[in-house]
């Protein structure tokens, strides 16, 4: 490990601090396969440092003083201080998941409005008076839970902390934030915008390392009420295992094998557009991945022909440069992964149409670079179209009709999104109520926005995130009675 490379502090109660071990480790840049900084291998002392640190924060002192107006102004603010800083904070991102620039500066600049959105609702979270059959006075009240964990994945870290921590602070909780240890580097700039929004400390915490060190011991903590967690179905299975031991809320966020359907009455050009933007943006690393194509029978060949035509024209090499369009895989082991998926689909008997290995181009250099990929002879029943590649593979499926679409479309242990490419209203209709998954999108793909809820049917996870239900994640209800009865009932008999 190069000692000269630049060494990352994480953030507890309102100051940076090095690891209590002393031990680091490196984040590559995805691009050049080589280290580029050093990010603190936090463990169980520090997660128990950050959570005190946050349990202090909300049980005293400012935070819990400040009205829900108070904590709006605040996350407002930080939204401003995240639209003035996008670009860097961008840039930052590239450096450590390998997305393109253009990717990246467009979720910077898009964050801000989560912000914004939940700074908004942060005062309009009314309880009710309730009507009941007694003589009592009776009202609800929505409080907050308390010290909730954020584990964040390394594909979008800024945008999925703006998801979880706009709406824990809007709803007066506070936070320790662990984020991939592939990707720490942008999450531990933007905590300098949360200081200097003016949260007091204690509210916002980091730890960074890798799960088992520094993610476990933060989900068993007691003092955690809450764990919003995005990333694979495997973790997540285990963090809700672990939560459920002191029946702790959850959320979570977890992976897809999303069907995108496309009808023969579509708008080709458009559909194919849309496979594209389903399977190779983000060099396919987007939990929404639209990595299963069901094509219907009679446009089959038409279809599939374009599609290679327009796809392998797609750019590859530095991320930082605005016209490339694939960039490499995050990280050395999800690199392998890919490659392996690839080897099974090719055992499987699928047969490749474009891509179908690593990238070896002169403008790739020595990155981790996977061909954009593209399989047909897939069955719904392989691994291929059954697992979770997280990479720019996709394997395309043929259907008669509207009744095997949709069974083929549901016929997965995930439900996280869905496509579908149609002209014909009444299919339109029929297909987004059919479809087992939590967002459905016709005519469009990867279309997300802060008011509109996200998140996953079946194994792909648990609550929404975004909208206004999202801030009920981060709230307790609680039921006032005030009697209104002279006379106290029967104190043996329940009233
Ligand atoms: P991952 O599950 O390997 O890691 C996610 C986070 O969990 C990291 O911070 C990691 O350190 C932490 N972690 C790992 N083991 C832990 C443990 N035992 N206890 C606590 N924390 C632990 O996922 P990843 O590879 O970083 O991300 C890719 C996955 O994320 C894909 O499956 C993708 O579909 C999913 N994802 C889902 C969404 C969504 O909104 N549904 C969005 C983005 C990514």
């Amino acid at each position: 490990m190069s000692e000269s490379l630049p060494k990352l502090q994480m953030y507890i109660d309102g100051e940076f601090v090095d690891p209590t071990t002393g031990d680091y480790f490196e984040s590559f840049d995805p691009y050049t396969a080589k280290p580029w900084c050093l990010v603190p291998r936090g463990t169980e002392d520090d997660v128990e440092r950050a959570v005190q640190a946050a349990h202090r924060a909300f049980s005293d002192g400012e935070w819990p003083a400040f009205n829900a107006s108070q904590r709006g102004e605040l996350l407002r603010k930080l939204g401003e201080l995240v639209a003035e800083n996008a670009q860097m904070l961008g840039e930052l991102e590239v450096k450590d998941n390998g997305k393109l620039l253009s990717e990246m500066s467009a979720q910077l600049k898009y964050a801000p409005s989560f912000y914004y959105y939940f700074a908004g609702l942060a005062d309009k979270i009314e309880g009710a008076v309730i009507p009941t059959d007694k003589a009592s006075f009776t009202y609800t009240l929505h409080e907050p839970l308390g010290v909730c964990a954020a584990i964040i994945p390394w594909n979008s870290p800024l945008l999925l902390v703006a998801w979880k921590l706009a709406p824990a602070l809007a709803a007066g909780n506070t936070m320790v934030i662990k984020p991939s240890e592939y990707t720490s580097a942008s999450v531990l700039e933007f905590i300098k915008l949360v200081e200097k929004a003016g949260f007091p400390k204690g509210v916002v915490n980091i730890v960074t390392g890798y799960g088992s060190e520094a993610g476990e011991p933060l989900v068993k903590h007691p003092l955690v009420q809450k764990v919003a967690f995005t990333g694979s179905s495997f973790t997540g299975a285990h963090i809700y295992a672990e939560a459920a031991k002191d029946i702790k809320r959850v959320s979570l966020e977890l992976g897809g094998k999303s069907p995108n359907i496309v009808f023969a009455d579509a708008n080709l050009e458009n559909a194919v557009k849309g496979a594209v933007a389903g399977i190779f943006a983000a060099t396919g690393q987007t939990c929404v991945a639209g990595s299963r194509l069901l094509v219907q029978e009679n446009i089959y060949d038409e279809f599939v022909e374009k599609l290679v035509a327009f796809a392998s024209t797609a750019k590859m090499g530095n991320p930082m440069n605005l016209d490339t369009q694939v960039g490499p895989v995050t990280n050395l082991p999800q690199y392998k992964k890919v490659l392996d998926y690839i080897d099974i689909a090719k055992g499987e008997g699928v047969e490749t149409v474009l891509g179908g290995g690593k990238a070896e181009r002169p403008e790739c250099g020595d990155g981790w670079f996977v061909e954009p990929t593209i399989f047909t002879g897939v069955r719904n029943g392989m691994r291929i179209a059954q697992e979770e590649v997280f990479g720019p593979v996709l394997g395309v499926i043929p259907f008669a009709d509207d009744e095997e679409a949709v069974a083929i479309a549901n016929d997965v242990m995930f439900g996280l999104a869905a496509g579908v490419w149609t002209e014909d209203i009444r299919r339109t209709f029929t297909m987004a109520k059919r479809l087992q998954a939590g967002t459905v999108w016709v005519n469009t793909y990867r279309a997300v926005s802060y008011t509109t809820p996200f998140g996953g049917y079946k194994r792909s996870g648990l609550g929404r995130e975004l909208g206004q239900e999202a801030i009920l994640e981060y709230l307790q209800t609680k039921s006032v009675w005030i009697s209104t009865a002279e006379e106290m009932a029967n104190p043996f008999v329940v009233g």
